[in-house]
């Protein structure tokens, strides 16, 4: 009936160095990126990533305000709709059981996650993590090329798409420490069931729900109970005592 049993039991496939990718690796990233954003291998549906992609204050993109980093720590980069992705970050990407990938420096803290999860009868599963550039400029190509078809002309596509889709480069997926999680087999247990679990429950593994309803006027992203990002134990009990987003949170690390 799984379609991926044990799949975090035994999950290490392989490790490879982002920055050192070969043409072959390459290929491999990027098909294995195709293969999860099929029903049939992740149990994830388009509609799903194009979701997730949504910003409803999109339109307020500043394209000229200079990146801000505040912290140091790996673990607290930001990357939102006005901080792309730092040139130099660099990260070694551990390749998951279900053609999903992580940086390997949040593999423990993600397998105990799914460990307790399981262990209280909660079924979950990675469903995205990892996107290179290349994925999400073909994911905005395709948003393009839907409003295209829809007759808008190149320009009115190329502006409503990018109301909509993170520029690529601005993704928090790219940085291999963003992922979504939905239930394993959601015929069986609803994906409400795994996010209300990770919701009381992620902070503990140094997780955080990155989009919550209540501060998408901060982060400029829908409600996206999905989606989690590894802040680390400490930042994420922080975060979780006093209701902050990562945001509010580097604000005063300032
Ligand atoms: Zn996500």
């Amino acid at each position: 009936m799984l379609k991926f049993p044990g799949i975090y039991s035994d999950i290490i496939k392989g490790a490879w160095k982002r920055t050192l990718l070969n043409d072959e690796e390459k290929k491999k990233t990027q098909k294995s990126t195709y293969r999860r954003r099929s029903p049939a291998a992740g149990g994830i549906r388009s509609d799903r990533i194009h979701r997730h992609q949504l910003g409803p204050l999109a339109a307020g993109k500043d394209k000229n305000r200079p990146p801000k980093q505040i912290s140091d720590d790996w673990r607290l980069v930001l990357v939102n709709y006005e901080n792309p992705v730092p040139e130099d970050y660099t990260f070694t990407l551990i390749e998951l059981r279900n053609d999903q990938a992580v940086d390997e420096r949040i593999y423990p803290d993600l397998q105990a996650m799914f460990d307790d999860a399981r262990s209280e009868g909660i079924s979950i599963i990675v469903t995205s993590s990892y996107r290179s550039y290349e994925d999400q400029v073909e994911i905005m190509e395709r948003f393009i090329r839907d409003f295209e078809n829809q007759g808008y002309s190149h320009e009115e596509a190329k502006e409503k798409a990018e109301a909509q889709v993170n520029r690529p480069g601005y993704s928090e997926h790219q940085l291999g420490i963003g992922i979504d999680i939905n239930s394993e087999d959601s015929s069986v247990q609803s994906s409400d069931h795994a996010w209300r679990w990770l919701h009381e429950n992620a902070w503990k593994y140094g997780f955080i729900q990155r989009y919550p309803a209540d501060k998408t006027e901060i982060t400029h992203v829908i409600n996206e109970p999905w989606h989690y990002r590894y802040v680390g134990k400490e930042a994420a009990q922080i975060m979780t005592e006093n209701n902050w987003c990562l945001e509010e949170y580097l604000e005063t690390l300032r």
